[in-house]
């Protein structure tokens, strides 16, 4: 037997796209193991959805057994609806309808999707390994090192440490990713109060993007409401998995410039629940609700960044998959599904290269070669969108803000 029907992978970091890939290759029967920096698989509470398109969605269903695939479906929301662009007011400028393609899109619960990823993976995902580099092992393939100084050796090394890669530099010498101008502020606040909905039933099925009077700053806020409660669905599903929330929710993100944010935010959960609050003052009652009612542990600030088409890759038994080689800004909603996209690819290439006896080097290329075309698609697109809706150009932030909304009814009256 060659190297490339025996080899064996080591993850770095247990994200959508890591626990994806070792979904597929367990299911095929390759040894593979993740390494993850967080101490457990929910120490971060950062729980806020994520819409998956049909990439996203094909992958999952590639790469996961059936029930578990099943889970994914039936605890998400229901698919389709829109996005409202509308002014600080929350009056309509224009809305964009995603029903041509009702059920290829599905809301999901982040953290519940990381739980359904872990299952099944018992004994191979090592939490509290940072990893710091790796360098050659021998006859065996790479070592991969860990900042607690340990390491483990594999034939092939996957990067998936998400935007801040400690292997990239290695990996892909020239694509550090580029920063922006624009930050985030997230959060996750009650869908209920008192039993009765704070969204009104106009914006049930809507994300809603309220554009600033001043050029930069913009307000998100979408419903996560579950199909099937994960508690019961993964009991029938999944026994013995850990569902780690079961309640409806509203997540929200403040777009803001860079600039606004005052040093040493970060982390600091109170101080950016304060920081939201101030900077929607002149936003509609709703919004400012959102903001005073977060739950302060789920409040994340994520600078905003794009990655760059890498021009060599140095490593040919190592790679990288979702933001580590293309992380961009969250306009379009493609981060996480082009990050599951890639997950399936390399798995499915590596499966093939083991089926055929070809060299693993070549299955590697292979994916590199098919990823960097669409995942940066996606980042040029991204990036546009977000010039485009936050830009300082004063003509159409004036159109979206103060032409196009005196031509719609009030959608939410302030009362
Ligand atoms: C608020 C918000 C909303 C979003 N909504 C959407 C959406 O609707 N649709 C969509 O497609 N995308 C969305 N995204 C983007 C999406 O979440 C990311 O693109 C996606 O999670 C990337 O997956 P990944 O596997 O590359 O990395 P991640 O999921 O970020 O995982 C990286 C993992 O690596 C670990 N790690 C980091 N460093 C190391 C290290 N040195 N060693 C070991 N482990 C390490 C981290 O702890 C983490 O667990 C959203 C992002 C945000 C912030």
């Amino acid at each position: 037997m060659g190297i490339s029907t025996d080899f064996s992978v080591a993850i770095a970091g247990a994200g959508l796209s890591g626990l994806c890939l070792a979904q597929y290759l367990t299911r095929a029967g390759i040894d593979v193991h993740v390494y993850e920096r967080d101490q457990g698989p929910f120490v971060r509470r950062q729980g806020y959805r994520i819409i998956l398109d049909r990439h996203g969605l094909a992958a999952l269903q590639e790469s996961l057994p059936r029930p578990l695939y099943r889970l994914a479906l039936v605890t998400g929301d229901e698919p389709g609806g829109h996005v409202r662009f509308t002014d600080s007011r929350l009056r309509d400028a224009f809305t964009v309808n995603f029903k041509e393609e009702p059920h290829a899109t599905r809301q999901v619960d982040r953290l519940t999707l990381r739980s359904i990823l872990t299952t099944g993976l018992d004994g191979r995902i090592h939490y509290g390994k940072a990893a710091v580099a790796m360098d050659d092992g021998g006859r065996a393939g790479l070592r991969l090192r860990f900042a607690d100084g340990t390491a483990a050796v594999a034939s092939v090394v996957v990067g998936a440490d998400g935007v801040g890669s400690a292997l990239r530099p290695q990996i892909t010498p020239d694509a550090e990713p580029a920063s922006t101008p624009m930050v985030g502020v997230y959060g996750r606040s009650p869908l209920r109060r008192d039993g009765v909905s704070v969204i009104p039933e106009a914006l049930r099925n809507s994300g809603v993007l309220a554009i600033a009077d001043r050029p930069g700053r913009a307000f998100f806020f979408t419903s996560m409401r579950f199909g099937e409660r994960p508690r019961e669905a993964f009991a029938r599903l999944a026994p013995g998995s850990y569902p780690p929330t079961g309640d409806d929710y509203v997540m929200w993100g403040l777009l803001l410039q860079q600039e606004e944010v005052p040093p040493g935010l970060r982390g600091n959960l109170l101080a950016l629940r304060e920081l939201a609050a101030r900077m929607t003052t002149d936003f509609h009652p709703l919004i400012r609700r959102l903001v005073d009612t977060a739950e302060l542990d789920a409040t994340v600030l994520n600078p905003f960044a794009t990655g760059r088409r890498p021009g060599r890759w140095a490593v040919p038994r190592a790679t990288m998959m979702g933001d580590a080689v293309h992380v961009m800004p969250p306009f379009g909603a493609h981060g996480g599904n082009t990050a599951l996209r890639d997950a399936a690819l390399l798995g499915h290439k590596l499966v093939e290269a083991r089926s055929s006896g070809a060299p693993v080097e070549e299955a590697i290329a292979g994916y590199q070669a098919e990823m960097v075309p669409y995942a940066f698609d996606a980042v040029d697109n991204a990036a546009r969108l977000m010039r485009r809706l936050t830009g300082g150009a004063a003509a159409p932030h004036w159109v979206l803000t103060r032409v196009l909304p005196r031509l719609h009814r009030v959608t939410v009256p302030e009362a």
